[in-house]
């Protein structure tokens, strides 16, 4: 299986290619040229298999220049009961807020206690793997920018992982600080973490210019380095999360919650856009899935999206109790617009650089009615955020983050709505409440109880609500910071040279 970019089909890449460029030299997006589809049978298979199985037969799927050894290899490497706390990397809880109930699907037991986990466990044996085919004795660098949660899991997929450097920019004041501690102490040999003076956008963008600038380039090349990604435009991180969406649905016939075939709603907290879109795939491929209900925070530019057909970046940007959907560019849209006009390069191409020139695009009839018919789009502000994770505290005992809680407010929306209180919904729980102590704790009891450093508010949590706190982030308290640079962002690209000792 071959993959192309979103924005010029001519260029046609392997797998390994693919996900050791990250992103097509056009600037375009890899997707898959075809989408493998599973029968009745496939899906049966799978009802009994264990995680990894699973994993295993939908990444081969994709990765067909990769043999089923190695396949296995990176699978059982990555998905270990020691990282992820037990056999099953994501279990699913029941729980209910206002009579509607849920299946929530737990994403962040991994080593940094995100959802960023799930794919950037496995991202560095796909890249290692794939560097090995493609470009053997090359150093990959690996530059991210991060609203938060991708960036500490990145470090702690890719630390000492041999041929690769890894840099990390966060926007100085957009991370909570849970995040901020988890980066700047990171432990490894071959990272780097900085802050930059702007918002996760300009870190972004920033990110993307430097891997399409020629100098850059032709500066690596000749050191024997080339640049990668492990932001979720790369292919390998979204791969990884087909795979929980198709294990979900067969964990809840297994468990007896839904039948064999019958049709399921997902909700997401959304931000870039690569978690729905993996769930959109899983539902190309045969999945039964209904409705994509996409949830954002008071950075509404998805909502508006999916209501009008317009998307327009020019608006204000929040800094939310949610950063890590406090994003206005969601880069894997693009994917999503390259399905739904049936592979149209030129016209994802067209849109892509009107949102450049103009920061905003329509798109067309076609485009809106395919939209409109799958996905739903709500948003939830900061009151009603804070009010629902108090809400389901109460009447399920159930502690939600930030991110969960927004999706669990906009699922609220969509059954008052539609009135489609029926079909059985998986939400995406994307993080440990506990990466998001104050504003969590905030919302359960009374703000002036609450008081002290973000550890002594991480131990006030454990003892009002007896929930047990991530090992990983309890043991962050006594690690040292290694980190404090800061950068304008016009200097990300010489701080790159500069980290990499070629400037
Ligand atoms: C990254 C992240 C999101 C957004 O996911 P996307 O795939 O970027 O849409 C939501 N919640 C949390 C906690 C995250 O870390």
């Amino acid at each position: 299986m071959n993959y192309n970019s979103t924005t010029d089909k001519k260029i046609v890449v392997s797998a390994a290619q693919a996900i050791s460029q990250g992103i097509s030299n056009d600037g375009g997006l890899f997707v898959p040229m075809e989408i493998p589809k599973y029968s009745e049978e496939d899906f049966k298979a799978m009802l009994k298999m264990d995680y990894k199985g699973r994993a295993k037969k939908v990444i081969a799927d994709y990765l067909s220049d990769f043999t089923a050894e190695e396949v296995a290899d990176c699978v059982d490497n990555a998905y270990t009961a020691e990282k992820f706390g037990s056999e099953n990397p994501a279990p699913i809880v029941s729980a209910k807020r206002n009579g509607n109930t849920m299946n929530i699907l737990e994403l962040w037991h991994g080593p940094t206690s995100a959802f960023k986990d799930m794919a950037l466990q496995i991202l560095p044996y796909f890249l290692t793997k794939s560097l090995a085919k493609k470009y053997e004795g090359k150093e990959a660098v690996i530059l991210v920018a991060t609203s938060g949660d991708t960036g500490k899991a990145a470090l702690e997929g890719f630390k000492d992982v041999k041929d690769t450097r890894i840099i990390v920019f966060y926007p100085q004041d957009g991370v909570s600080p849970m995040q901020k501690c988890q980066m700047t102490t990171q432990e490894g040999s071959n990272v780097d973490v900085c802050a930059i003076k702007g918002n996760f956008d300009d870190a972004q963008t920033g990110v993307k210019k430097i891997f399409t600038t020629p100098e850059i380039i032709e500066k690596l090349q000749a050191n024997d380095k080339l640049f990668s990604s492990a932001n979720s435009i790369n292919w390998g991180r979204l791969l990884p999360q087909i795979v929980y969406y198709i294990s979900a649905y067969c964990d809840l016939v297994n468990k007896g919650t839904i039948k064999f075939g019958d049709k399921v709603n997902v909700v997401v907290p959304t931000g870039n856009f690569g978690n729905i879109l993996a769930s959109y795939y899983a539902m190309l491929m045969g999945l039964p899935i209904n409705k994509f209900i996409c949830a954002s925070n008071s950075n509404n530019v998805l909502t508006d999206f999916i209501n009008t057909g317009v998307y327009d970046k020019g608006r204000h940007f929040y800094t939310t109790m949610s950063p890590s959907m406090d994003i206005l560019v969601s880069s894997n849209l693009e994917r999503l617009l390259y399905i739904l006009s049936d592979g149209d390069d030129q016209k994802v191409k067209s849109y892509m650089t009107a949102l450049k020139t103009e920061g905003k695009y329509k798109v067309d009839d076609k485009i809106m009615d395919r939209l409109s018919e799958r996905f739903f789009g709500g948003f939830c502000d900061e009151e009603s955020t804070a009010k629902t994770i108090k809400e389901l505290y109460e009447q399920s005992n159930y502690l939600a983050d930030t991110h969960t809680a927004v999706a669990v407010d906009v699922y609220a929306q969509y059954v008052e709505k539609t009135g489609d209180k029926e079909t059985p919904v998986i939400l995406a729980s994307t993080a440990s409440p506990y990466k998001f102590s104050k504003s969590v704790l905030g919302s359960i009891i009374p703000k002036d109880e609450i008081c002290g450093s973000e550890f002594d508010m991480v131990e006030q949590m454990n003892k009002v609500t007896g929930v047990e706190v991530p090992k990983p982030l309890a043991q962050l308290k006594n690690k040292e910071v290694r980190f404090n640079n800061v950068s304008a962002v016009e200097d990300m690209p010489a701080y790159v040279l500069k980290a990499l000792g070629i400037d």
